[in-house]
């Protein structure tokens, strides 16, 4: 776990790495900066996963987890790539273009998010509203934890008890 910590940066995304591992996720997309790839890279090559890198860069606002960046040239000096991760190239490759047209509803079934959930999020990204955070979380789909990397579920839940999310945090949760 340690080492994995020190190829991914944080135990959130060691988690859904392991998750894909054992087919839970059907891709996982991560932001790294430059200097992260190479280990990163170097991970999936030994496990034999694909890895896409996204056409354009993020210029992050504020600290690690914040939700709001803005699109630079993948030349730009700062920012950070978008990752997809998968088993499956094609999966990976979609799941690239559908963020790259800001199809987040599409990207979130690529991803393995519940419908109800890829569709609230697109109308709350249509709206500016790209961190739609709920009061009253059930403990295990609490994404406000995502801030202390804690979190088990990596997707904005479409209501407080989102029982599709539920279901996905607790067979993810098992397994850890
Ligand atoms: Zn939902």
């Amino acid at each position: 776990m340690k080492d994995l910590i020190q190829t991914f940066g944080s135990k959130t995304k060691v988690r859904e790495i392991l998750y894909l591992l054992k087919d839970l996720k059907p891709v996982v997309r991560q932001g790294f900066y430059p200097h992260e790839l190479e280990k990163v890279k170097q991970f999936c090559e030994k496990n034999n996963l694909f890895l896409e890198l996204s056409p354009y860069k993020i210029l992050m606002e504020g600290s690690n987890y914040s939700d709001k960046g803005t699109r630079m040239s993948k030349d730009h000096s700062q920012g950070m790539f978008f990752v997809y991760i998968s088993k499956n190239q094609k999966q990976a490759l979609l799941a690239n273009l559908h963020e790259t047209k800001q199809d987040h509803y599409n990207l979130g079934l690529a991803l393995g998010y519940p419908e109800c959930c890829a569709k609230f999020y697109q109308e709350q990204f249509k709206k500016g509203n790209l961190a739609p955070e709920h009061q009253n979380y059930h403990p295990l789909i609490d994404i406000r934890k995502r801030k202390t990397d804690q979190a088990i579920i990596s997707h904005f839940p479409c209501s407080p008890n989102c029982q599709k999310s539920i279901q996905l945090a607790l067979s993810l949760d098992s397994e850890l």
